[in-house]
Order: C-alpha cells, then sequence, then structure tokens
C-alpha cells in the first residue's frame, strides 16, 4: 500500500486577498507553474476571488477550489454557498470541514458528511480535512480523533465515492502556529488513514486515495514531509499567499 500516488497541493487562501490581489497572485504562479506536470495544483481563493482567479489560470494545468459549500442545491441559507455556484465559477475542488470551520463555525463530522455528498454528488472533487488538537495529541487520542472524524465524516460513501477524495491531515497545533508535524508523526497519521480507508473500502481504494500534509509546510520542510511514502502532497496555508514560496513547495512534491 506505500506505492506513491501522483502528487497533489493546494493553496488554502483562507480569508485573504480581493479580487485584484488574488489576480496578481494567481496570476504569478501560473507564469512559474501553468504547464508544470509532475504535480497537480489546486487554489482555493475567497469566494469573491473565484471567477478572477479562474480568468488567471484559464487554459493552464492549475485547478480553482473552494473553501466550503453548503449541502443544499439553493435557497433561504444566507451566506452560505451552493454546489451549482461553485461550478458556474469554475471551481473543480472544495475544501470541506477545515479545522477553521469546525473550530470558529460550528462544523461537525455529520456537517461534514453532508457537505461531501452535495460536492460528490455535483462532481466536485473534496478536500476532506481531518486533525486532531494539542491536547488530544497529549492525551494520546490522535488516533481515536481521526478515527471518529473519518468514520463519521464519511460515513455512507461508497468505495467509488471515497476513491473520488483527498483526504487533507491537519493537525490543529500545527495549522498556522509555525509548529509542524514531524515527517515520522505525519507518515504514522497518514499510514493509519490509510488503513482506516482500507478497512471501509478495501486496499485497491485505500491505495489509491491521496493524503496531503497542512500545518506550517514551508519550502524548508516540504520536501522531506512529501517524500514519506503515505503523504500524497499538502494543504498549503500560510506560505501559499507568497508565490515564490508555493511553487517551490510545489516543486518539493516532485
Ligand atoms: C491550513 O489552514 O490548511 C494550513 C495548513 O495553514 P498553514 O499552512 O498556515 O499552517
Amino acid at each position: 500500500m506505500s506505492k506513491k500516488r501522483r502528487p497533489i497541493v493546494a493553496g488554502n487562501w483562507k480569508m485573504n486577498k480581493t479580487s485584484g490581489e488574488a489576480l496578481a497572485l494567481a496570476g504569478e504562479i501560473a507564469r512559474a507553474l501553468g504547464d508544470f506536470e509532475p504535480v497537480d495544483v489546486v487554489l482555493c481563493p475567497p469566494f469573491t476571488a473565484l471567477h478572477a482567479v479562474s480568468r488567471a489560470i484559464g487554459g493552464t494545468r492549475i485547478a480553482l477550489g473552494a473553501q466550503n459549500l453548503h449541502w443544499e442545491k439553493a435557497g433561504a441559507f444566507t451566506g452560505e454557498i451552493a454546489a451549482a455556484q461553485l461550478l458556474d465559477a469554475g471551481c473543480a475542488h472544495v475544501i470541506i470541514g477545515h479545522s477553521e470551520r469546525r473550530q470558529f463555525f460550528g462544523e461537525t463530522d455529520e456537517t461534514v458528511s453532508r457537505r461531501l455528498g452535495a460536492a460528490l454528488a455535483a462532481g466536485l472533487a473534496p478536500i476532506v480535512c481531518v486533525g486532531e488538537t494539542l491536547d488530544q495529541r497529549k492525551n494520546g487520542r490522535t488516533e481515536a480523533v481521526i478515527r471518529e472524524q473519518v468514520q463519521k465524516g464519511l460515513a455512507g460513501l461508497d468505495a467509488e465515492a471515497l476513491g473520488r477524495l483527498v483526504i487533507a491531515y491537519e493537525p490543529v497545533w500545527a495549522i498556522g502556529t509555525g509548529m509542524t508535524a514531524t515527517p515520522d508523526q505525519a507518515q504514522d497519521t497518514h499510514a493509519f488513514i490509510r488503513g482506516l480507508l482500507k478497512s471501509m473500502a478495501g486496499e485497491a481504494v485505500a491505495g489509491a486515495v491521496r493524503i496531503q500534509y497542512g500545518g506550517s509546510v514551508k519550502p524548508a520542510n516540504a520536501k522531506e514531509l512529501f517524500g514519506r511514502p503515505d503523504i500524497d502532497g499538502g494543504l498549503i496555508g500560510g506560505a501559499s499567499l507568497d508565490a515564490a514560496s508555493f511553487v517551490a513547495i510545489v516543486k518539493a512534491a516532485v
């Protein structure tokens, strides 16, 4: 099960960049990576910049992703966004269950599961985030927490649907803190997640699903992390806001 998959590196721009700034950043990244073949590259700007980034990466190999979606198709859900609107803006991917959504906006494994269903039904490729807090790790609960997030968040998905996911393992204590899981810590948890997928969908699916690492990935630590057998690229926050850093991280995934 340790055969490497095609790497995927995504930039999560969070609540940063106006559409003009996003256009400029995406343009810089597109000039450097537009026809770069060895790694799948995804940019996830805020909703207001999706169209601008879509323009900037048009005709390149770079894909567009959103940071969230609602499970209903349309309706009275103020402040939410639907799969059809993301497709209309040019998205191919969507991040679901990011720890900041779980921490600050009441996201649960149940809502993750509903969002996932909507994304898959619409043909969007989900990047599903899981990860433990520092307290949970200190108390030896990392595997129990991840098991619950994976089993509840991915509940009811058949092997075909599970095979369309990208999973991002993001230890909450490493996000935006400058603290990174060691490559061994990350590899251990990635292998654990792959084992969970195997029990849910069999060895072939588990061996094909890409599992990204996220949490203070920088050009200086990316190569070692991405070199581990079960780490198939990264979900990058802070360092994705700088074109040179993001490009270096993408190239480290080769
Ligand atoms: C993230 O929020 O997905 C993330 C990994 O952030 P950072 O790279 O800034 O730790």
